[in-house]
């Protein structure tokens, strides 16, 4: 018997054949998203972040091309209509899009890639392909989210008031997701993103294209 040349599992669309793990980050602003995906990637490697593009001004210490790639309006709204991105969303007033050619080089190469994103975002990933991980992560409650946007102290009065407002439609969207991981004390939330990038890696399409050595000596 010979091996599956390809994940028979797979479906997706932009890269047949990929068989890394990808995880797509979904939560209120100030849920602790940017921090555990931080620390995630500091602990594994092997993952990567997609750099989304956005026209939203740079807070305190973010730099262009670690945090965001900054673009102005007209420059995201050309870039839209060429096509250059997988998904976009206008998320607090802001245009924000994950790149096509990015991702799209990523899945070539088999690696595994952290998204962060909002809902509408997610939803639209989710579609292009469907073997994503989608990941919410959940604030232990609305004070302890509206205490962490003050406390990060990087968005003004009016800024943290849109974010509150906006994190109750957020939320509504959490029963779309494969996973929720709840952020109350931060290294269980990490631990748990852990496991959940481990089960990823363990799905059996990838697991069996890259044994298939091993699928013949089972006769699988
Ligand atoms: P945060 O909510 O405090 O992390 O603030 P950000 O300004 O970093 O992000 C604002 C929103 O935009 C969040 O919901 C992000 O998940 C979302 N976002 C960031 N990058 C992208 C992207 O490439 N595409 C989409 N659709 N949403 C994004
Ligand atoms: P997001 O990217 O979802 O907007 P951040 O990662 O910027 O959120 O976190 C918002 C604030 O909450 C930051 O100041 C961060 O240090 C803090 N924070 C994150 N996780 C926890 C936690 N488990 N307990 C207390 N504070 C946290
Ligand atoms: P912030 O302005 O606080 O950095 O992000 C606000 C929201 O935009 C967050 O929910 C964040 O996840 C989302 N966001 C950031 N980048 C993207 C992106 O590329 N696409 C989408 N759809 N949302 C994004």
């Amino acid at each position: 018997m010979t091996a599956p040349k390809h994940n028979p599992h797979s479906n997706l669309a932009i890269a047949p054949d990929y068989q890394g793990s990808m995880l797509m980050i979904v939560a209120p602003s100030g849920a602790g998203k940017s921090s555990l995906v931080n620390a995630l990637l500091q602990a594994d490697p092997a993952l990567c972040l997609s750099l989304s593009s956005t026209t939203r001004t740079p807070r305190p210490g973010e730099l262009d091309g670690k945090d965001y790639r900054f673009v102005s309006k007209e420059v995201f709204i050309a870039e839209r209509d060429q096509g250059h991105f997988l998904e976009y969303a206008e998320v607090h007033g802001n245009f924000y899009g994950t790149s096509r050619i990015w991702i799209e080089a990523q899945m070539k190469m088999g690696r595994d890639v952290v998204l962060e994103i909002d809902w509408q975002g997610a939803e639209q990933i989710q579609k292009i392909i469907p073997e994503v991980q989608w990941i919410f992560i959940f604030p232990p409650s609305l004070e302890a989210l509206e205490e962490r946007l003050r406390k990060r102290a990087q968005d003004d009065e009016a800024t943290i008031q849109k974010r509150l407002a906006a994190a109750h439609i957020e939320l509504q969207h959490a029963h779309e997701a494969d996973f929720v991981v709840i952020n109350d004390h931060f290294d269980q939330a990490l631990e748990d993103l852990k496991h959940i990038l481990a089960a990823s890696r363990l799905r059996s399409g990838p697991v069996m294209a890259c044994n298939p050595a091993l699928l013949r000596r089972l006769g699988v």
